[in-house]
């Protein structure tokens, strides 16, 4: 039986979907963390649990030839990124293989090929939002990220995956709060003021959000603070004052206070143009995000004689680029604010063929079937967890020409596939898209049509 601390000798076979080297010893699974498949290393055990045991890196015996130098100094601590041991090609590789493996295990579709994931040319500084949580470190205040699985923040002074802006504002946050001695929330005692320093960026407009999370609604010397990010942060649009005194993992709160400028920041995704808010969800690669949009199009084929439906629709963003090509295009979305700004985004930019609900997809659109609408193309974009099964069940009766699945979970895209294809649909193409570079996240579209 294997032993915490135990040295073995493992020739790495396979990859977790988390990024952990596999191998076998004696026909019980090691994780090893930071192996790469192809590998043989000696590997110290960490854990053992029941099925598996965790275990490190001690030796490398054979490296392989996509391992490469981490390009962050935090990177083995923080729970951002988790691939960035390997070249970008292999972690591409790597997302594909994880689609193509959950859609053979869970879904049991073992006659798809999966596309190549489409990269980004440069994977560096991609994402538009940044949450850095402020907290007493061992070597002062420091703002940084969460190490993995833990609350331990990490001092990171830069962050090659954040826009630029996104740092230097929260340096800016930084210098004022020690400057000033403002006191940082401690999350044992629910003690103290500031929690989060929070940045939204529109790439293509170079505007600029910068969001203060506190306990309470006051900030000591706030124009201190005002007059250097306005200084120093060129296209600052806006400074919010967002108050969340809920101990707990949700970092916004629902109040916010607008110090400075605007409620609100614009971006331009493929022409079109966005309203932001603090609390409306937003693609965080713009990117990546024009790339899976322009996907999601194309295999919708839509004409001017169609009616689409953008179920899980947001702030309506695929419903506006849907819109031009389509009859009349409906998005479904279950929060009200998000709803709210995709009809504000459907004025701003002038389009008056599209309809929003509020409300459950997997309780409108049965509704909405029952009053004889049908959609010839449906988009669906699901959280985590998937599409209800009474949507799917709906989508079915409906039976629309095609239907894109837009998914950022392989295992409940498999699940969902797996449903409809019980149900007559066929699938035709399945693209991962990388929108979350050095991460395990894996983001991907599929067609799906009946014949
Ligand atoms: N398509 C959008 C948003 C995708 S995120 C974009 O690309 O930006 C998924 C969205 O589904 C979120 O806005 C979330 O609020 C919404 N949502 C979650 N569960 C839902 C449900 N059961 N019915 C409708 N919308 C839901």
């Amino acid at each position: 039986m294997i032993k915490k601390k135990q040295i073995i000798e493992l020739e790495i076979t396979g990859m977790t979907h988390e990024g952990l080297g596999v191998g076998r010893y004696e026909g019980f699974a090691i994780f090893v963390q930071g192996a790469i498949d192809g590998e043989v290393v000696r590997a110290e055990i960490i854990k053992v649990l029941k099925s598996y045991a965790v275990a490190r890196i001690a030796e490398f015996i054979k490296t392989s030839p996509h391992r490469i130098q981490p390009f962050c100094p935090v990177y083995k601590r923080c729970g951002g990124c988790s691939l960035q041991h390997m070249s970008y090609e292999k972690t591409l590789e790597f997302k594909r293989q994880v689609v193509k493996d959950n859609l053979e295990r869970i879904g049991g579709l073992t006659d798809i090929s999966v596309n190549n994931a489409i990269g980004m040319e440069t994977p560096r500084n991609y994402r538009n939002k940044a949450q850095y949580p402020v907290g007493e470190g061992k070597t002062g205040i420091i703002a940084g990220f969460y190490a993995r699985r833990s609350h331990e923040i990490i001092d990171a002074p830069v962050c090659d995956i954040q826009h630029p802006l996104s740092d230097k504002a929260k340096d800016i946050v930084l210098g004022y709060i020690k400057a000033f001695n403002i006191p940082v929330y401690d999350e044992m005692t629910g003690e103290g003021l500031i929690r989060h320093i929070v940045t939204k960026t529109g790439f293509n407009t170079g505007e600029v959000m910068v969001i203060i999370v506190a306990t309470k609604p006051e900030l000591p010397k706030k124009n201190k603070l005002l007059y250097r990010l306005e200084r120093d942060i060129p296209g600052l649009k806006s400074v919010i004052l967002n108050i969340n005194d809920k101990p707990g993992n949700v970092i916004l709160g629902n109040h916010n206070i607008t110090l400075f400028g605007k409620d609100t920041i614009e971006d331009k995704l493929g022409g079109l143009t966005f309203e932001i808010s603090p609390l409306s969800f937003y693609q965080v690669n713009p990117v990546q995000t024009e790339v899976l949009y322009n996907k999601a199009i194309e295999f919708a084929g839509i004409d001017k004689t169609h009616t689409v439906y953008d179920l899980y629709c947001g702030i309506g963003t695929i419903t506006l680029f849907a819109a031009g090509k389509a009859r009349r295009v409906i998005g479904v979305e279950e929060v009200p604010e998000a709803v709210e700004a995709a009809r504000k985004n459907a004025m701003k930019n002038n389009i008056t063929n599209v309809d929003f609900y509020c409300g459950k997809a997997e309780t409108v659109v049965p509704e909405l079937y029952e009053k004889g609408e049908k959609a010839d193309v449906v988009f669906v974009d699901p959280p985590r967890k998937g599409c209800d099964e009474i949507l799917l069940k709906t989508l079915v009766d409906m039976a629309p020409s095609r239907i894109v699945y837009v998914s950022c979970n392989p295992s409940t895209l498999a699940r969902d596939l797996k449903y409809l294809c019980s149900k007559g649909f066929k699938v035709h193409e399945v693209q991962p898209v990388d929108m979350f570079p050095w991460t395990e996240h894996v983001e991907c579209v599929t067609l799906m049509s009946k014949p």
